[in-house]
């Protein structure tokens, strides 16, 4: 039997980061900040925007959202009650976003109407570190419930994010999470990154999460 062997891998790359750079460029057109939400299933990604979008609001920074799922609408209903623009985008197994996807996103989106876009990627600390998107700011999210393990076993989901929300905070006398040595372990991976322990149930911190945002949109405007 002769074996055949097929690379497209590489090639695969190449082309996505080709879409998101083009990505990139028609979202600096229209002046947009974004932002690429990562974490596993069930952290709170969803949660946290649903707390933090209204604050945005308050700001007089309006949004945009594109939420990738596997399947379901469950998310982007969520947030749609929000009165929000939102793309529900359904990989149809893909567990990652790819930058073509942001692409068919953003060509749904009125985007001189969006000052701030938000992409919530698919349940997953995996891949969605593999594919850029051409946003301008990685955020992983992680709850105590996952374990204060999870930056040495996830390397390079924390090595490529900005920020790190330690979510469900509210839960930590019966969890018992030490968010020292979670710390660390993120730290060891890139020293300057934002962590920023929240409780999306509670509201506790969104607001840090929500001044950081406003900062880089205002530093984005200055260069
Ligand atoms: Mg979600
Ligand atoms: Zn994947």
């Amino acid at each position: 039997m002769t074996l055949k062997k097929i690379e497209i891998g590489e090639n695969l790359f190449v082309k996505n980061d080709e879409i998101a750079a083009e990505n990139r460029k028609v979202l600096k057109e229209h002046n947009i900040f974004s932002i690429n939400l990562m974490g596993g299933p069930g952290s709170g990604k969803t949660a946290i925007l649903e707390k933090l979008i209204p604050q945005m609001k308050k700001r007089k920074i309006s949004c945009g959202v594109i939420e990738g799922d596997i399947a379901g609408t469950f998310d982007g209903e969520r947030i749609s009650q929000l009165d929000v623009p939102v793309v529900q985008i359904n990989t149809g197994g893909a567990c990652h976003l790819e930058a073509m996807m942001i692409k068919k996103g953003i060509e749904n989106l009125a985007l001189s109407e969006i000052k701030l876009l938000f992409v919530e990627n698919v349940g997953n600390l995996v891949c969605p570190a593999e594919f850029k998107l051409g946003v301008d700011c990685n955020v992983t999210v992680s709850s105590i419930t996952e374990g204060e393990e999870k930056p040495a076993k996830y390397p390079l989901m924390f090595s490529i994010s900005d920020v790190v929300i330690i979510n469900k905070i509210d839960l930590s006398e019966v969890v018992g999470f030490n968010i020292d040595r979670f710390t660390d372990y993120a730290k060891k991976l890139k020293s300057g990154i934002v962590i920023i322990p929240m409780s999306a149930k509670t509201g506790e911190n969104v607001e840090l999460f929500a001044d950081y945002i406003e900062k880089r949109i205002l530093n984005n405007e200055k260069n």
